[in-house]
């Protein structure tokens, strides 16, 4: 797929003010600094349609960006950072898993990981929450340009040998890098194919 229009809609903390219409829908979320804000403006071939954190943690909103008139990504905000306060993150927690809970349009969620790093207990414990709720998800490993492809292939598997100690069936994953454009096609036809797959089963039942 090759975006041709990303076009910013809205930004929210409530899920019932997100997009009225029918469009289907994919979720970005990671610990703050992971590169997401990196990932949506490569992916959308734009410089600041996404804006990099500055001030990680700052920006608590639900970020709707419409693609190719036909899907929305949508940019959450990154969790785990030390500096926000209790509150904030208790409200963080509420508008994000009420989104998670209530968004019908959504897809498919891309936790982002990354690569260079242990896994670490709050991606695990949301991914796990993610699977309790049933909220289907793949992870997004980022910043590979920063390792070379056999350590790449060493944290990888040693992310899945943790995440099997919890999971029968290992989510898909992608190896990305914002910098060298690396990952961009495969998880564009990804998203594509369910978008395509979604629509020939609407017409099915129309
Ligand atoms: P966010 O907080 O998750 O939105 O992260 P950002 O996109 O703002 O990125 C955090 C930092 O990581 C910035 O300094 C980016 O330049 C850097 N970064 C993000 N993605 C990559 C990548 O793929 N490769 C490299 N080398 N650096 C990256």
């Amino acid at each position: 797929m090759h975006i041709k229009t990303a076009t910013f809609v809205v930004s929210n903390q409530d899920v019932s003010k997100c997009p009225k219409n029918n469009f289907p829908e994919y979720a970005f979320i990671g610990r703050s600094n992971v590169g997401k804000s990196s990932l949506i403006n490569m992916l959308t071939n734009q410089k600041k349609l996404a804006k990099t954190s500055g001030r990680p943690g700052k920006t608590q909103l639900i970020n709707h960006f419409l693609i190719n008139e036909q899907w929305y990504l949508v940019d959450l905000p990154g969790y785990g950072y030390a500096r926000v306060s209790k509150s904030s993150k208790k409200t963080f927690q509420k508008f994000i898993t009420s989104y998670f809970q209530q968004r019908k349009q959504l897809v498919s969620a891309f936790v982002l990981i990354d690569i260079r790093h242990e896994p670490q207990q709050i991606d695990l414990n949301f991914m796990q929450w993610l699977g309790e709720h049933q909220i289907p998800f793949s992870i997004i490993f980022t910043k590979s340009d920063k390792l070379k492809p056999k350590a790449i292939e060493r944290n990888i598997l040693h992310y899945q040998s943790v995440l099997s100690e919890k999971w029968d069936e290992l989510p898909q994953h992608f190896i990305t890098s914002s910098t060298k454009f690396d990952g961009k096609e495969e998880l564009l036809n990804y998203i594509d194919s369910i978008n395509l797959s979604i629509k020939n089963t609407k017409s099915q039942f129309d």
